[in-house]
Formats: structure tokens, C-alpha cells, sequence
């Protein structure tokens, strides 16, 4: 079975085959950690995570993810808080790691090397002096600077001129730069701002050039997947394209770019202004992370996907739907089994909505497989399916229990109710009838002077 991905530099979608005998490599690009990741942001990690399992399985797998733990924005809130920049960045990867645990982004789902920006400085300026010294980019008041004329592959990915992209560009108009569109591979650092000793004075690096440089040093210099979010293929990617080829006499960089679309909420953008930010952190205590993750996944990744309350809902009441049909089958042995139809549908550019309806339909079949060994295949399958997407791998009894944000309330309102009236009619068995209940719901019980009360265990 192939494995076929759409590639964003040639605009089509090609049957992906390795590069080499060796594993796989990829290199997607990581947050940078200077607040709390949104889930947004955890799209990337989940998406590209269910294709890093695939290809571990298919090819083995080498995959970098990195830390972005040097940039303006850090500097920014490293300031506003007066603690210096490893404060903030210690704490939000630390942040950022529990989100992507939560999220099931572990384990085989999960980068084999985190690279940080900050540990890869010398590598930085190497390829900054080979960019230099092969004249595609040039040192102008402490800066470097790439030379985009230099590079005549400029452009190709995103599909862009020099000129459109003048036009339509935030690109920073400076008096020293040759070309607007030059673009920052280094610059100086005023004494308060985190800076390293270069040839050019102390300074700090631009962001592109940190991922060519940790993607050079962890995966060499032509990698087989480079991806991320669709915001990053103009600049950042198309930028990493120029220093990468340019500092390696011309090889190639990346033979596939794979990008998401967006995560927009309500069918609006994400945006502060809105304050419609939904941080991964917060929605965990709103929901289950298993139904955030499958809400991630129920969109094929180039699609836009809308987060609402109602496609919550719908994520959690099909979980409870496929836990239900596992709890239904606990006292069966699972038969070891594949699920090829999950895998089928991975394979055709990560068709993960598909992957996911094959995984309701296991779950049919499963309710009404009969008969001890039909059984334990329908289970099998069924687990096996949830493995290819970090789904279904706890406990039913877990998933239930742990499922606290989806207690129904009005239920646990009127069971209390009922139980009062029982303790009034002095119908004690029935009064604790539902005291087991509630208890077997995780509500813990307190009478209080002033009447029962519940709370959550
Ligand atoms: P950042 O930390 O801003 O560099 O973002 C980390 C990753 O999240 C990048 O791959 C972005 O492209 C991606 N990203 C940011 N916002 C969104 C969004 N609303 N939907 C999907 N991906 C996003
Ligand atoms: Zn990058």
C-alpha cells in the first residue's frame, strides 16, 4: 500500500518513497515557547504526529521537532516580567510539553529529537559565514543579511515573485539592506537583549536560520518531510529553502512540504483582539484531551477546521459511543489483528476523517460480531485501529470515570433530589441504592448542616 502525500512544492500529491536505505527523516517545525500553546498550534504536532507513527512502522523514522527559545517575541515577555529569557522559555516548553501528553502527541506519535535553537548558536554562525563566503548574503552594521537575487530558486514553494512579495509583504524596509526583500540571518543585540560572540559583533540569530541550521545538524543536509502550519511556507519556509541550498552547494533541502490549514474557532481566526484564543491548557479542563485530539484529527489536515462547542460535543458523545462498545467487550480477550482499512485511509494523504469513520464502523461491527473468537477479532481490530491514531488506548472504565466535565449535572441534581425524598419517606435501601450510584458516577457526598452536597472525586 503506498503511501501517497500531497507535496506543497510541486502541488501534487506524490507517492512518497524514502530517500535512502537509512530511516526517514523529518523535521517539522516547533512553537516558540513564549506562552501557552492554542490548539492551533497543537494541530501541526497531532496531524504530522499520526504520520510520523506511520512512517516509524513503514520505513523507521528519525524526526526533529524544535524549540524556538531565541526570538523577539521571548525577549519581549522576558522583559515585560524583568526574569531573564531561559525563565520564560523553561516555563512554557515545560507547558508545552503537558499539552502535547495530554494530547496523546507521545511515544511513537512524538519528536526523537527536540533541538533547541539556543544549543545550536555555533552551527548558526557557520552557515552564516558559508552563506557569506559563497556570496549569498552579505554583512551590513552588524547584520547578515541573505542575498534573495542570489538564489534563483526563490519563490518556488510559495508560488510568489520578488515583486509580490515586496508588495504584498511585511518584509522590514532597512537602509542597509541591498535588496527590500533580504532578509535577516543574524543581527546585533544591545546589552540587555540575549546575544553570542560572532565575527559580526555579539548579536542574536533571525528565526529562519535556526531551523536550517538544526535540521542540517540532526538530519543532514537533504531531509525527506519538512512541514508545518500553511502561515509558514512564505517566509519561514521558503526562506529555510534558501539558506539550506545555498549553504550546501545547491543540494536539495526537502523532497516533500507537507502544511495544514488553519484552526479557526466558531469561524472566526484566533486572535487576542477577539479573545477567541483557546489555549490547549484551558480546554483541558473543559473536556476530555482524547476528544480534543480526535477533534483534531476529524478534519483532513489541509482543510480549514472550525472548533465549536457543538463539534466538542460530537467528538466526546462518539468516544463515549467507541469506549461504550470496548466496555461492552471487557471480558473479551482482543485476538492480535491489523486494521488495514485505517491504515488505507492514513495512506492517502493522511486521510484521517476517513480513518476515523473506518474506526466507527469497527466499532459496528464489534457490537455485533457474535460468538467468543468473532468477538475477540472485532476487538482486536477495533484496538488496532485506534492505535494508528493515538485513540481508544485507555481503559473504558478510565474514559468513563476520568470523563468528569461530561457528568451530567441535571442527572446528578435530580439523583440527590431523589435520595432526600427516599431519606424523608425513610426508604433507606433506596436512599442508598442511589448513594451507590452517584459514587459509581465519581460523586462524593457530604451532609452538611445545611443539607447533602456533591462534589467531584
Ligand atoms: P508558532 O509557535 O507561532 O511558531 O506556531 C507553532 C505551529 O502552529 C506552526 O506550525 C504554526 O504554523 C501553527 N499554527 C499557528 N496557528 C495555527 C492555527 N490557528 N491553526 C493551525 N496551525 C496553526
Ligand atoms: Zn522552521
Amino acid at each position: 500500500m503506498d503511501l501517497r502525500l500531497y507535496n506543497t512544492l510541486s502541488r501534487e500529491t506524490e507517492v512518497f518513497t524514502p530517500r535512502g536505505p537509512g530511516p526517514v527523516t523529518m523535521y517539522i517545525c516547533g512553537p516558540t515557547v513564549y506562552n501557552y500553546a492554542h490548539i492551533g498550534n497543537a494541530r501541526p504536532y497531532t496531524v504530522f504526529g499520526v504520520l510520523a507513527r506511520m512512517l516509524r512502522r513503514r520505513h523507521g523514522l528519525r524526526y526533529a521537532r524544535n524549540l524556538t527559545d531565541v526570538d523577539d517575541k521571548i525577549n519581549a515577555a522576558a522583559a515585560e516580567l524583568g526574569v531573564p529569557i531561559d525563565v520564560i522559555t523553561a516555563r512554557y516548553t515545560e507547558a508545552f510539553h503537558a499539552d502535547m501528553d495530554a494530547l496523546g502527541v507521545a511515544g511513537e506519535f512524538a519528536p526523537d529529537i527536540e533541538p533547541r535553537a539556543t544549543a545550536h548558536i555555533a552551527g548558526i554562525i557557520r552557515m552564516c559565514e558559508r552563506l557569506i563566503a559563497s556570496n549569498h548574503a552579505y554583512e551590513a552594521e552588524g547584520h547578515v543579511l541573505f542575498a534573495v537575487e542570489s538564489y534563483e530558486g526563490y519563490g518556488r514553494l510559495s508560488g510568489r515573485t520578488i515583486k509580490e512579495m515586496i508588495a504584498g509583504a511585511r518584509v522590514e524596509v532597512a537602509p542597509f539592506k541591498r535588496h527590500p526583500a533580504d532578509f535577516v540571518l543574524w543581527k546585533p543585540s544591545t546589552p540587555e537583549l540575549p546575544g553570542w560572540e560572532s565575527p559580526w559583533g555579539r548579536g542574536r540569530p533571525g528565526w529562519h536560520i535556526e531551523c536550517s541550521a538544526m535540521a542540517e545538524s540532526h538530519l543532514g543536509e537533504t531531509i525527506d518531510i519538512h512541514g508545518g502550519g500553511a502561515d509558514l511556507k512564505f517566509p519561514h519556509h521558503e526562506n529555510e529553502i534558501a539558506q539550506s541550498v545555498c549553504a550546501h552547494g545547491g543540494a536539495e533541502f526537502a523532497r516533500f512540504w507537507v502544511h495544514n490549514g488553519f484552526v479557526t474557532v466558531e469561524g472566526r481566526k484566533m486572535s487576542k483582539s477577539l479573545g477567541n484564543v483557546l489555549l490547549i491548557k484551558e480546554l483541558r479542563e473543559l473536556a476530555p484531551p482524547e476528544a480534543l485530539r480526535y477533534l483534531l484529527l476529524n478534519a483532513h489536515y489541509r482543510q480549514p477546521l472550525d472548533w465549536s462547542e457543538a463539534a466538542l460535543h460530537q467528538a466526546r458523545a462518539t468516544l463515549d459511543r467507541l469506549y461504550g462498545t470496548l466496555r461492552d467487550l471487557a471480558d473479551v480477550e482482543a485476538a492480535a489483528a491489523s486494521a488495514d482499512e485505517v491504515e488505507a485511509a492514513l495512506a492517502d494523504d493522511l486521510g484521517t476523517p476517513e480513518a476515523l469513520a473506518q474506526l466507527s464502523e469497527l466499532a459496528r461491527a464489534a457490537q455485533k460480531a457474535e460468538g467468543p473468537a468473532a468477538r475477540a477479532l472485532a476487538k482486536g481490530r477495533l484496538l488496532a485501529a485506534g492505535e494508528w491514531l493515538g485513540l481508544l488506548q485507555q481503559d473504558p472504565q478510565a474514559w468513563f470515570q476520568g470523563d468528569k466535565a461530561a457528568i451530567d449535572v441535571a442527572r446528578i441534581e435530580a439523583l440527590m433530589s431523589e435520595r432526600q425524598a427516599a431519606r424523608k419517606a425513610k426508604d433507606f435501601a433506596r436512599a442508598d441504592a442511589i448513594r451507590n450510584e452517584l459514587t459509581d458516577m465519581g460523586v462524593v457526598l457530604e451532609d452538611t448542616p445545611q443539607g447533602p452536597r456533591w462534589k467531584l472525586g
